[in-house]
């Protein structure tokens, strides 16, 4: 991370602390809990700012996609029936996939808040989200937009790490993950399938961005900057989230 981010990061926690002491008469975890979602295609840098993002305030970052290639590797029937799914490019069940996130929603870690990467994915999604952070404080949803063409060329290249799904820096050709894990082609990053993926984000995810609108905790943010840059925007979005709550 350059210094630039570093600070827009530190800002970001330093806020959400300040505000977590003008705020003594809330419970603890309503308090300090960041609960934000990033929604954008596949490829548009959602992992890595989700990753970053939870790094700096202190909060899990929630894949689903990774929760799901978990499952497939384990190699269980369901396992199995999921690996199909999403070698199509389609949406695993609603009910199966809000069940998913309700359970670790209530494991410790996420009590003091979380990243959400792909979820919710469809708007009945976001409902039954909505009904998971009742009365644990404020969502914000952030949307990375970045154009059709460039998503392809990403992720036709894009390398990631078959241990902890770290998502390689496309710059550094390299062929192992820090943690040791190999850094390979994940199974739907081919041309058939990232086309039906983009059709499934049209029809199904992108509603989703007129629905946080219309709740006003929408933030858009330009995907095509560099990762810094939009770290650095998300940032100041969570930031102003805090300061505008005004308690
Ligand atoms: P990307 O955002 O790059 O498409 P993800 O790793 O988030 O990749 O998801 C990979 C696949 O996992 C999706 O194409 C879909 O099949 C499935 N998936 C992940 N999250 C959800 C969800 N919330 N609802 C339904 N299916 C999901
Ligand atoms: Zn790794």
């Amino acid at each position: 991370m350059n210094p630039s981010v570093a600070h827009a990061a530190s800002i970001a926690v330093r806020t959400v602390r300040r505000d977590a002491r003008a705020r003594k008469d809330r419970p603890a975890e309503a308090r300090t809990s960041v609960h934000a979602v990033l929604i954008g295609p596949p490829g548009a840098g959602k992992g890595t700012q989700a990753a970053r993002l939870a790094k700096a305030l202190g909060v899990p970052a929630i894949s689903t996609g990774d929760m799901l290639r978990r499952a497939v590797q384990s190699g269980s029937p369901l396992g199995l029936a999921i690996r199909a799914v999403m070698e199509r490019g389609e949406l695993i069940a609603d009910a199966m996939m809000t069940d998913i996130v309700a359970a670790r929603l209530q494991e410790t870690d996420a009590h003091a808040g979380f990243v959400l990467d792909g979820f919710p994915r469809t708007v009945e999604q976001a409902h039954a989200l909505e009904a998971l952070v009742a009365g644990r404080g404020d969502l914000i949803a952030v949307e990375l937009a970045v154009p059709e063409h460039a998503i392809v060329r990403r992720l036709s290249q894009r390398r990631v790490c078959s241990q902890c799904g770290l998502n390689a820096e496309p710059a550094h050709a390299v062929a192992l993950c820090p943690c040791g894990g190999a850094l390979q082609q994940r199974a739907d990053d081919n041309e058939t399938t990232i086309r039906e993926r983009l059709r499934t984000y049209e029809r199904a995810t992108r509603p989703l961005v007129d629905f946080y609108r219309q709740r006003r905790v929408l933030h858009a943010v330009d995907g095509t900057q560099s990762p810094d840059l939009v770290t650095a925007q998300i940032a100041r979005a969570i930031d102003s989230v805090f300061e505008h709550a005004g308690r």
